[in-house]
């Protein structure tokens, strides 16, 4: 139940930063950001995510944090993976406006005044689009390209191609994607399905300003599997199709038989075509069982009610979370540093 109105006494703009092992970049990214949010003149805040990262993240951005009173972090008790992190930071950021951000610098943060001129101008949404993908490479991009297309077509969804998370939320579209529950959390689905007076910013992604990306082939199979399945119900309904296909064709086929039958009499063989009919079906049954436990998975995982994610400690939050309608969190708020 959401709070009717939110009171709202946080700084005007919330940047959320998902830190998975950027140790390495971690200070360069303050370098670069702190300036234009100073230069932007306006009153803001850093929240970062440390999502269990095993490097020296944590502790320097404890030192980061205690030099800087405008930036706090969340220290979660493991890896939960970027979206979850994510969820976190938007959860505590009390900004009127909310702006995810990659670490690495690959989403450029001079864009950030344009996207607040656009905020002011009315938009509750400013989206920034991709131009080019030359810093990915050709299997991700061209996967990138079938996966929007296939998605949008099956969901019904509008999803932005080549649309991340970089990108402005007004604190009305923060407390309406704070209202969904859901644990499997495909963010670009649900900005898109959240609606609101959106504008998009194109941008030219970059190349990691150092380390390594944490998306393995594998990764971005499941999220794409993820996008389809906890959009649509499309996978189900095929089986309805692929099942009446069948059934016609095999009253076609027993026709034939019946009437070759009857014109040449019975013949015995009809093994192989018998056996290689059976094991066609069986595998199109278990594929159907296969989709629909797609969905059972998904049912299970929800009703389980577990909290998204799990915090160890808040770091640089003097007066505590800002807490929304949600409370998926254990806190332990043993104080900071
Ligand atoms: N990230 C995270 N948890 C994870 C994986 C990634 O918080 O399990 C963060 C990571 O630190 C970075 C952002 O998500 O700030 C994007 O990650 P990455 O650059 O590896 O992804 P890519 O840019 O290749 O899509
Ligand atoms: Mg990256």
């Amino acid at each position: 139940m959401m709070a009717p109105n939110p009171v709202i006494k946080g700084p005007a703009l919330s940047i959320v930063v998902p830190m998975y092992n950027e140790a390495q970049v971690l200070e360069n990214f303050f370098a670069v950001v702190v300036p234009i949010l100073d230069g932007s003149a306006q009153d803001y805040e850093v929240i970062c995510v440390n999502d269990g990262s095993q490097d020296e993240t944590l502790p320097k951005l404890r030192r980061i944090c205690h030099a800087n009173p405008r930036i706090k972090a969340i220290n979660l008790t493991r890896n939960f993976g970027k979206e979850i992190a994510l969820t976190a930071g938007i959860d505590f950021a009390r900004g009127e406006a909310v702006i995810p951000i990659d670490a690495d610098l690959q989403d450029p943060p001079e864009l950030i005044p344009l996207m607040v001129e656009k905020w002011r101008e009315g938009y509750d949404m400013v989206t920034t689009v991709r131009e080019d993908r030359q810093s990915d490479s050709l299997a991700k991009r061209l996967s990138a390209d079938l996966f929007y297309r296939l998605v949008g077509k099956m969901s019904g969804t509008p999803i932005p191609p080549h649309s991340g998370d970089y990108r402005l939320m007004d604190r009305k579209v923060v407390e309406a994607l704070k209202r969904m529950p859901e644990r499997t959390r495909f963010m670009k689905g649900l900005f898109g399905w959240l609606g609101f007076k959106q504008i998009e910013v194109p941008y030219e992604r970059r190349l990691r300003s150092a380390g390594r990306s944490k998306w393995k082939f594998w990764d971005l199979w499941n999220l794409g599997l993820e996008g389809i399945f906890s959009f649509s119900t499309l996978p189900l309904r095929i089986w309805t199709y692929i099942g009446a296909a069948c059934a016609v064709f095999a009253i076609a086929y027993l026709l034939f038989i019946l009437v070759r039958t009857l014109l040449y009499g019975a013949d015995v063989p009809g093994y192989p075509s018998l056996i290689s009919v059976v094991l066609f079906f069986s595998g199109l049954n278990m594929m159907g069982l296969g989709i629909l436990g797609e969905y059972l998975g998904r049912v299970f995982i929800e009703v389980k009610q577990r909290p998204l994610y799990l915090i160890d400690d808040l770091i640089g939050f003097e007066d505590g979370p800002a807490d929304g309608d949600r409370k998926p969190t254990v806190r332990n708020e043993r104080g900071d540093r």
